[in-house]
């Protein structure tokens, strides 16, 4: 195990730098966290990049680790499947496991890292310095620049190891980017992102179903919603930056007026604070980040979006950072010295990582574009049928990402094949309940099992 004499800094306190901390004092580490923004614990802050977020199998597992999975699911509302919502007609559920017991849970952000905040100071080991922004790193030496937003004052940080965890845009990255070895990609979506609030009810009531994520798919763009705690909802608009539909068109409230009433009319009729949110909100930016190295020696490591930012359509970027800081903990455990530790993080990280990223893209076609065709809705209810009919034999890509541990990248392989299983079965089908379940069997047992096998 690396010496827990070494001085160790986590960069950013957001929700992979919080729980990252706690689990490094929980080894008998001291750790300082630098966070540039004040304490959202004692000023009203916007939590950051989303108000609520979905926590699944791989998060909560991270959380349970810790002891604090039991608490987080407390105040997490189960999300069953998928209500989707056609511009006219009948509202479509799509289960997302093979039964209820397999959901994501919608949890408020700005909760979780408060609570994290909280635990990880409770262990006495760590030390969380607010308006503290990291402007420069040494990432070889394992020296920080560090500027007191309050004062402006600037001081070093000398001889530490740093755990880079502040997000997407990452200074500790951006210190890296000279070194000959390091490369870095940054794409961002041809799409922005806005948060609308659809109140509670009478009563706190919830105004649509509580126990699912909604979605309106409408090709190009799409509105999602998830529920929290107290019975309101926070949807998100998915739009392009520009042309014929999108943030650049919607200039005007009566522009945006129209555009919900023709094509969100029932989520209109929820959103009272419409005009006024989509105008004083900011709109948010989506980017895919890959890098490598993520680590300079036994001096820096980059974890979270820091290493792998993504964008979020499988509701995976927090979770893929939660699963960093666990299997950092287990590697601690076994290797000898920071160095080998981070070295052997990133074999087993980087892969994974690269595989969600992409498969958090393809997803996003999928949500906006295919929830809402009828052969969509078909293949998924083949899957469902195939999932239980075999099951442990049958697997697909979206309760493997969310609903098991296993690497993502093995996850997206065995997905494609499962996928073209589905395909193929579906062909001439017009209900899921008529699948040839021996054609299935042969297709199965001849491309997934020897697959699975040799992983
Ligand atoms: P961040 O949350 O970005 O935290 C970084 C922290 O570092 C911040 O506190 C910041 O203030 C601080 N910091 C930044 N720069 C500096 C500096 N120079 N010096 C000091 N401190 C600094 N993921 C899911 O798993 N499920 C979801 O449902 C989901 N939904 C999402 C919805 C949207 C719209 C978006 C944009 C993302 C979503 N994500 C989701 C992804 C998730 O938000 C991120 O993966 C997660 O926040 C990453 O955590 P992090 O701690 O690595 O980075």
């Amino acid at each position: 195990m690396p010496s827990n004499e070494s001085k160790l800094t986590v960069v950013g306190a957001g929700l992979v730098g919080s729980l990252l901390s706690l689990y490094l004092a929980r080894r008998g580490h001291t750790v300082e966290v630098l966070e540039r923004r004040p304490d959202m614990r004692r000023e009203a802050l916007d939590a950051g990049r989303s108000i609520n977020l979905a926590i699944s199998t791989r998060g909560l597992h991270a959380l349970r680790q810790v002891g604090l999975e039991e608490e987080a699911l407390k105040h997490a509302i189960p999300m069953r499947g998928r209500v989707i919502h056609p511009v006219q007609g009948e509202l479509a559920y799509q289960p997302y496991g093979k039964d209820d017991s397999q959901h994501i849970n919608s949890l408020s952000r700005g909760w979780l890292n408060r609570f994290l905040m909280t635990q990880a100071e409770a262990t006495g080991r760590v030390r969380i310095r607010f308006r503290q922004r990291v402007t420069h790193a040494d990432a070889a030496a394992g020296t920080l620049t560090v500027q007191d937003e309050a004062t402006g004052e600037t001081r070093e940080v000398r001889d530490t190891v740093v755990f880079g965890t502040d997000g997407s845009g990452s200074a500790v990255r951006q210190a890296m980017q000279p070194r000959p070895d390091f490369q870095a990609t940054q794409e961002t979506l041809g799409h922005g992102y806005k948060e609308l609030t659809i109140p509670p009810g009478p009563g706190g009531s919830f105004q649509m179903e509580k126990h699912a994520l909604h979605i309106w798919p409408r090709g190009s763009f799409m509105l999602i919603a998830l529920p929290n705690e107290d019975g309101s909802f926070t949807c998100t608009l998915f739009l392009p930056w520009q042309g014929p539909v999108s943030f650049d068109s919607l200039k005007t409230p009566q522009a945006l007026e129209d555009f919900f009433q023709e094509r969100f009319p029932d989520a209109k009729a929820l959103i009272p604070g419409l005009v006024e949110e989509f105008f004083a909100r900011p709109t948010g930016h989506m980017v895919t980040v890959k890098c490598a190295p993520w680590r300079v020696g036994g001096r820096t490591l980059l974890l979270g979006d820091a290493a792998h930012a993504i964008v979020p359509f499988f509701g995976q970027g927090m979770n893929c950072g939660f699963e960093d800081c666990a299997v950092l903990d287990g590697l601690l455990e076994s290797q000898a010295d920071w160095e080998e530790t981070f070295s052997a993080f990133e074999r087993r990280r980087k892969t994974n990582a690269d595989a969600i990223a992409d498969m958090a893209v393809e997803n996003f076609i999928e949500m906006r574009d295919s929830t809402g065709d009828p052969r969509f809705l078909l293949e998924k209810g083949v899957e469902k049928v195939l999932l239980n009919a075999f099951p442990g034999e049958f697997v697909s890509r979206y309760p493997l990402v969310s609903f098991s541990r296993v690497p993502y990248r093995l996850a997206y392989e065995v997905g494609a094949i499962a996928g073209g299983i589905v395909s193929e079965l579906s062909r001439g089908l017009t209900r899921p309940e008529d699948v040839d379940l021996d054609a299935a069997a042969k297709l199965i047992r001849g491309r997934l099992t020897p697959f699975m096998k040799e992983h």
